[in-house]
């Protein structure tokens, strides 16, 4: 689709002019987003209902992470409905946003911009994705749940305190850097409202894990082949269940392992998928369980899978 056009940038946005409801996504590389694939997907298949959405159209631009906070100024200034942010923008946003939603106040960086009057508001959507995922493709749901996660990064610190806030039954957090994963713990801290939240070594599990644990790769440990295993599932005790958001590619090493375990598992693309309909039904109004099979029929599509 639009990949093959140049990718537009501070400067395309500079002279920007589009006659409907234009929507976008920030991020550096943004090049093989599947958001905008998605996105357009979705909103032409609501015009075929709603005329009203006929003259809505995703687009996507490169912004330095130096450069965004004049990106939203002018997205803003050009008439920009809503915006997504991706990698690197979604924590350095945070600053420039005016009204960030009460949910996403304690992850600490938001996905999904809408407009208000003088700037924008804020919301966080990819915990949202992740529930919403774990429940289609492993029929497991957070809450009550066990949860095993991996990686205390950005995506780890959204899926923590998604676990959280739907009350799982424990959290036990493995990371490579130990700095980062004491880190992660001090934050989390405030919201564990009573729930045991614990953190290990990946090539140390304690243990006092429980098994039947719901796993959650939120490490980028699998986007390359070279990588490691973010960690030996033959280490834990009977998971229930391997979640890995990474979705490209479609059958990470960690995924590889449990289908040979025979432990139900799947890659994060629903995640993708779900975090995108709910931004869009932040921007149209329109539930996200209405739009997300055509984004995930898009996804898929662009991902040649
Ligand atoms: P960050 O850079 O913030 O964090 C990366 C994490 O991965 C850190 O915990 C880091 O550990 C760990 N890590 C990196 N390389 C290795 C390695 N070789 N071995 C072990 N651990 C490693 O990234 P994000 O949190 O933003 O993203 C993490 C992953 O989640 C990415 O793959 C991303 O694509 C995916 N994601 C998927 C989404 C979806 O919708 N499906 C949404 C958001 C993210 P350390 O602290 O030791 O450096």
């Amino acid at each position: 689709m639009s990949s093959a056009r140049p990718v537009p940038t501070l400067r395309d946005l500079e002279s920007w002019s589009f006659a409907g409801t234009a929507l976008a996504v920030f991020g550096h590389p943004i090049g093989h987003s599947l958001s905008p694939p998605m996105h357009n997907a979705a909103l032409a298949e609501l015009a075929r209902a709603d005329a009203r959405f006929a003259s809505w159209e995703y687009f996507r631009f490169e912004v330095h992470p130096d450069d965004l906070p004049r990106a939203l100024e002018l997205a803003h200034a050009r008439g920009f409905h809503g915006i997504n942010l991706t990698v690197p923008h979604k924590v350095i946003a945070v600053a420039h946003v005016r009204e960030i939603d009460p949910s996403a106040r304690p992850v600490g960086a938001v996905n999904t911009l809408l407009r208000t009057a003088g700037n924008w508001q804020g919301f966080n959507t990819d915990g949202y994705g992740l529930n919403a995922a774990v429940q289609e493709t492993l029929g497991r749901q957070l809450s009550g749940a066990h949860v095993i996660l991996l990686g205390a990064g950005g995506a780890a610190r959204g899926a923590a305190v998604e676990c959280l806030a739907r009350r799982c039954a424990s959290l036990w957090i493995a990371n490579r850097t130990r700095q980062n994963l004491d880190a992660l713990l001090d934050q989390l801290r405030p919201f564990a409202s009573g729930i045991p939240v614990h953190g290990f070594a990946p090539d140390a599990p304690p243990p006092q894990l429980p098994s039947g644990a719901l796993v959650i790769n939120a490490t980028s440990a699998g986007l390359r082949p070279a990588d490691p295993l973010p960690i030996d599932l033959g280490m834990l005790p009977a998971p229930a269940a391997v979640f890995d958001m990474i979705y490209n590619p479609a059958r990470t090493s960690l995924l590889q392992q449990a289908q040979s375990r025979r432990i139900p598992c799947s890659n994060g693309l629903a995640m993708l998928v779900h975090q995108g309909a709910k931004s869009l039904e932040i921007w149209s109004g329109v539930p996200a369980t209405r739009t997300s099979p055509a984004m995930q029929i898009a996804a898929r599509a662009a991902l040649g899978a």
